[in-house]
């Protein structure tokens, strides 16, 4: 079977091309290098550089390629980003959704599996929460990845097409053979942020905010490995395959950690002390974001293995240790 992965010299859509491949897959990605690298793609994947606003360079490669499904990762994904610069998000994402959408309407391609994103949950006062919950995101980023999702609605209405949302809390951890790892230029992320201070490349971590309504007063979030995540991704397509109805579900793994927290199993898998400043809330953060991956679990049969903090931490730190500067040589 053949699948484009959209996005994949990226952080998530890298580690999705080297296990669809470690399974057997075909495997075609475009990746516009964005925020993606030349060195995480594997080197069996048929690759096409350009971007998925580009209405004909996306023709021209649907008519190369026979495509039996797309993971779609192609996206901006940065909360405090999204805030000050919306419209670059209503771009990439929604548009560059739209485009995509059309080549799946022009080529006859039925199935895709969607990188969405718990921030379309936005401030929710249930936790963990359950896909049930009304969506009311909080940041822009949010706003187009629920938009996103009703387009992929309305397009199955329209046209022969099934979709898999999966709604992902906070990814990190790296692939366990260490090939290939989380790299943004520049790193916003909690876990990578800290190990970037761990490595002396910055000289403190801010919190963003420790008067929030949670137990130690900085957010909280449900953390899970992106290996165990991916897993998730090649389980939805066979469902798909498989005749599986449009669907949407959370990836998490029903449990909380505070910025503190992770900043302290950071010291402590990495065995340097981490200086620590408590700055100004970040716009559009919700305070605290926890799944109920219940669904996913029964529907998909998807069985999460590398569920603790640490190992995730462990995997991180692998990677970030070995590779100091990225993928800059
Ligand atoms: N955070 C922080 N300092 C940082 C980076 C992140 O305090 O340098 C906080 C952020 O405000 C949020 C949590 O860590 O509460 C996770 O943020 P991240 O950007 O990793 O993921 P998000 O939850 O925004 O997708």
């Amino acid at each position: 079977m053949n699948i484009l992965v959209l996005g994949g010299a990226g952080y998530i859509g890298s580690h999705a091309v080297h296990q669809l491949m470690d399974k057997g897959y075909e495997v075609v990605v475009i990746d516009n290098f964005q925020t993606g690298h030349r060195d995480a793609l594997h080197p069996k994947a048929r690759f096409y550089e350009g971007d998925i606003r580009s209405r004909e360079f996306m023709r021209s490669v649907f008519e190369k390629e026979k495509i039996d499904g797309i993971l779609h990762f192609a996206a901006n994904s940065l909360v405090g980003e999204s805030m000050t610069e919306p419209l670059k998000y209503f771009d990439n994402n929604v548009y560059g959704t739209q485009i995509v959408l059309e080549m799946m309407r022009d080529f006859g391609v039925k199935h895709i599996v969607f990188s969405s994103t718990a921030a379309v949950y936005g401030g929710q006062e249930v936790m963990p929460i359950t896909e049930e919950a009304i969506a009311k995101p909080t940041n822009t980023y949010g706003e187009t990845k629920l938009t996103m999702e009703k387009m992929m609605g309305w397009c199955e209405h329209a046209f022969d097409l099934k979709y898999v949302s999966l709604r992902y809390f906070n990814v990190a951890g790296a692939r366990q053979d260490g090939k290939i790892g989380e790299d943004h230029h520049p790193e916003t992320h909690l876990i990578p942020v800290i190990m970037e201070a761990a490595l002396g490349k910055r000289s403190e971590i801010t919190v963003f905010g420790d008067d929030y309504d949670t137990t130690d007063g900085t957010c909280i979030r449900d953390y899970i490995h992106v290996e165990d995540l991916i897993e998730a991704h090649i389980l939805a397509l066979d469902y798909l395959q498989h005749g599986g109805e449009s669907n949407i579900f959370n990836l998490g793994s029903n449990q909380g950690f505070s910025v503190k927290e992770i900043i302290e199993t950071v010291k402590q898998a990495t065995g340097i002390d981490i200086p620590v400043k408590i700055g100004e809330r970040r716009a559009g953060d919700p305070s605290k974001l926890i799944a109920s991956a219940t669904k996913a679990k029964h529907v998909l049969g998807w069985n999460p293995t590398k569920t603790t903090i640490e190992q995730i931490i462990k995997d991180a730190w692998n990677w970030h240790r070995h590779h100091p500067n990225g993928f800059q040589r």
